[in-house]
């Protein structure tokens, strides 16, 4: 029996292509009906893959931050055979060490991910020398693509903050907060929203009339968000950084992702979207279980949104990953029916392991194998027909 799980263990996570068709569904049943609960043996794997060679028009880079291999199954064992992460028909490792650093911050991954360079540990956007380098998100930006973030942590903090400013300290949010305001991305949503009033700021300066300037409605509140007809938005959801979500944070993970792809997906030119469950990482450094597993429930809604989406336009690239593993969290054991894990972490710090990728969509499959963290961003660029002009 033991033997059986390590096995299942490994065919869940690395979703290998030829375990998942064996029982594969049409693509048009949904995920819900073609798996119940604890049917674990009969979970349906990765759905088809499609046609080699197809461009993708879209690129949704998801990133869950200290999701490693442990916190992916957990949620998987959570999930009793339901989880979203089993939808991937394609996956492989990122190798996630910083220019500086064996074990990688969140600046230092971020930036890898989305710009393809390794840089010293607390730089945003920036080589270690501070030389500036672009983000796939503002490269789509200047090719006339819809661009946006949806994040759990403050719009400011280091994985959005890769995603469009160029800092050598992760904290220095005043600068960051005014690149922001000018980076014209068309949708951008989370927390944050102190750092933008004047009273709060050394400069005196006011991003948010810069972002009214550059046509944003700027948002509050959840139900704000859902009201707004603008195609420029800016959502703040709170002062600073969101609770966790398991006393009740409005669900502005998903919420936050289904209103970014209702904008996002008007633009005949396509799009590229950076989607961030922030609080795995915390709950992780707080070796907090349920708190992991949480944010990783509210992570699988987020999933399901973005696939459900991705199989109905069928040019959509969805990669998800991690900037790396946070607690060294270990499975000691558990209980797969009643979707129970037993979780041990070692470290309240970042690990230095390899983290998942996972894939779905038109060049999905060149994400399989041990790549680094910086391979990503040329793949997603390949997978659009970009070239990459980095080295
Ligand atoms: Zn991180």
């Amino acid at each position: 029996m033991k033997k059986h799980f390590v096995i299942l263990a490994l065919a869940s996570v690395m979703a290998i292509p030829a375990w998942g068709q064996r029982n594969f569904q049409a693509s048009t049943d949904t995920f819900e009906e073609s798996a119940t609960a604890g049917q674990w043996l009969d979970a349906p794997g990765a759905q088809a893959a499609l046609p080699a060679g197809k461009k993708a028009k879209n690129v949704i880079v998801i990133i869950g931050d200290g999701m490693g291999t442990a916190q992916v199954y957990a949620s998987v064992v959570a999930q009793r055979g339901l989880s979203n992460f089993l939808r991937f028909p394609f996956s492989g490792f990122s190798r996630t060490f910083s220019n500086n650093r064996y074990t990688t911050d969140s600046g230092a991954g971020g930036t890898a991910i989305v710009t393809g360079h390794k840089t010293d540990n607390n730089h945003i956007g920036v080589l270690a020398d501070g030389t500036p380098v672009k983000s796939i998100l503002s490269m789509a930006h200047e090719w006339g693509l819809s661009t946006g973030f949806v994040v759990t942590s403050s719009v400011l903090d280091a994985t959005p903050a890769s995603t469009y400013a160029h800092v050598p300290y992760r904290k220095m949010f005043d600068t960051i907060s005014l690149h922001m305001s000018q980076c014209g991305f068309d949708v951008m949503i989370g927390g944050g929203l102190s750092n933008f009033r004047p009273e709060n700021r050394k400069d005196g300066l006011n991003p948010l009339d810069t972002l009214l300037k550059n046509g944003y409605e700027i948002t509050y509140s959840l139900e704000e968000m859902k009201k707004s007809r603008s195609d420029k938005l800016v959502t703040f959801f709170c002062e600073n950084y969101y609770g966790p979500v398991a006393p009740g944070r409005d669900p502005v993970l998903v919420e936050g992702t289904k209103k970014a792809l209702d904008i996002l997906a008007k633009n005949p030119k396509g799009f590229v979207m950076m989607i961030e469950g922030s609080q795995i990482d915390w709950g992780c450094h707080n070796n907090d279980a349920a708190y992991m597993e949480a944010e990783l429930a509210d992570f699988e809604k987020m999933l399901k949104a973005v696939l459900d989406f991705a199989e109905k336009d069928g040019n959509t690239l969805v990669v998800v990953t991690a900037d790396h593993e946070t607690g060294g969290l270990v499975l000691k054991g558990g209980d797969i029916e009643k979707g129970r894990n037993e979780c041990k972490y070692i470290t309240d710090g970042h690990s230095g392991v390899m983290v998942p990728v996972f894939a779905y969509g038109p060049g999905a499959e060149t994400f399989s194998g041990i790549q680094n963290n910086i391979d990503l961003m040329p793949k997603m660029l390949k997978a659009m027909g970009r070239k990459s002009t980095i080295k």
